[in-house]
């Protein structure tokens, strides 16, 4: 891609009201566009982060034999009725009449949407256990929709739900499920710590979160620096300095942030909505459920977050936009080749072709955070200047050297 084509160009401020390094980065790179508050465009450059989080999650859902589909926003008071759902979650979903006078709201999450089509579809042990999932923007009348892509009021999620004939088999995929998310994060290049959360506003039981330490999170968990206990402060009985419940270590306070939570809501739901199948003798069981949730537009914005300094973001390269940003620093024929060189060997490449000062090169380099720079010049002839994002050295290799270090 030729950064002098590149839809849109960085900006030279950040956003007034940004007080978080991601929230800034994202803004000021081009990354993401505000419509109004909480609501976003991903541009070019985040669209394409946005779509490597979702290839890992997608990767990871699939191994597990999980299927993807998609399911509406736009959905009908009815089946949330069924649950008493609409009246519970009137502040925090979008809900009003269409022009026939019926009441529609637009998905906040897909419990009741899922839940439907499988009491219609499903009515035996033989078709348990299944889960589905999809990857979709969700809408909350969200009052604190301030930070940047971390807190939206339409944003993307990846939702996961699960399907069982019994609670223990509902148990045992779900402590799966635990190790891909984390699996998933890591991934990502971040470290999430399992934490034990109230059920929140969806469900009356507890619940996991994935939780990220970073200073700009809304959540205080308590967490043991040795083992994997960990819970969130609204429901912690132990503060810091007591003593680990679980192996005696000093425990911890902090900020995090939450990039995912999973429920269980047990035969819930299939009380609720009529949901029974039935097992190997023929009796009415529940469909039991449970809810997976990643959220993958404050993902973006969490990364930035673990992943920055005074300049800029250092995209891990799993996620990065780009893998390699080759700019030029005169009209160069010899950057010309490279740049076809690159693209013809199948590299990611963003190539700063444009006609600007070598300062404004690289702060822009510096702020979009690409993983490998790659310079071109008059003292480097047919060689390349190498530099990657994290590090402060650079090295002068050739072609082939570079093409063997980034595409290791
Ligand atoms: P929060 O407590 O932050 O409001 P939640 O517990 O209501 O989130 P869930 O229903 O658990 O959110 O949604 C699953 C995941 O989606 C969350 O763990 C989070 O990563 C993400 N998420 C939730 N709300 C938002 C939002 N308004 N903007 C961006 N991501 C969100
Ligand atoms: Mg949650």
């Amino acid at each position: 891609m030729r950064q002098s084509k590149l839809f849109t160009k960085t900006r030279n401020t950040a956003p007034k009201d940004a007080v978080s390094a991601s929230h800034k980065y994202l803004i000021q790179g081009g990354f993401a566009d505000m419509l109004m508050a909480g609501v976003y465009t991903y541009l070019p450059l985040g669209y394409r982060v946005i779509k490597n989080i979702s290839n890992i999650i997608r990767e990871e859902m699939d191994k597990t034999g999980a299927q993807e589909m998609l399911m509406p926003a736009l959905q009908p008071k009815g089946i949330w009725d069924e649950t008493g759902r609409w009246e519970s979650l009137e502040e925090i979903m979008y809900q009003f009449k269409d022009r026939s006078g019926k009441d529609a709201g637009l998905g906040a999450t897909h419990e009741e949407v899922i839940y439907d089509i499988v009491r219609r579809n499903i009515n035996s042990y033989k078709d348990l256990p299944f889960a589905i999932y999809q990857i979709q923007n969700k809408f909350r009348n969200e009052l604190r929709a301030k930070g940047g892509l971390m807190r939206g009021r339409e944003f993307m999620m990846k939702d996961l739900y699960s399907f069982h004939i019994s609670q223990e088999d509902l148990d045992e995929y779900y402590n799966e499920m635990i190790n891909v998310y984390k699996r998933v994060y890591e991934r990502c290049g971040l470290e999430a710590k399992v934490v034990e959360a109230s059920g929140g506003v969806f469900t009356k039981k507890y619940s996991h979160e994935f939780q990220i330490i970073a200073e700009a999170g809304e959540d205080d968990i308590i967490y043991c620096t040795k083992c994997d206990f960990a819970q969130n402060t609204e429901i912690a009985k132990s503060k810091a300095g007591d003593a680990c419940p679980k192996c005696g270590e000093n425990l911890k306070q902090g900020k995090s942030i939450e990039a995912g939570n999973i429920f269980q809501f047990g035969d819930q739901y299939a009380k609720d909505m009529n949901g029974y199948a039935s097992n190997k003798d023929g009796e009415k069981k529940p469909i039991f459920m449970a809810s997976y949730g990643i959220g993958i537009s404050r993902l973006v914005a969490t990364i930035v977050e673990i992943y920055n300094d005074d300049k800029g973001i250092i995209w891990p390269e799993s996620v990065a936009p780009f893998k390699a940003h080759l700019i030029s620093l005169n009209k160069n024929e010899e950057a010309e080749v490279i740049y076809d060189k690159l693209v013809k060997a199948g590299v990611d490449v963003l190539y700063d072709d444009r006609d600007s000062s070598a300062g404004e090169k690289f702060s822009d380099a510096d702020l979009l955070g690409i993983p490998y720079r790659l310079v071109i010049s008059k003292k480097t002839g047919d060689q390349i200047e190498v530099k990657k994002r994290n590090e402060e050295n650079s090295e002068i290799l050739s072609i082939d050297e570079v093409m063997g270090l980034i595409q290791k």
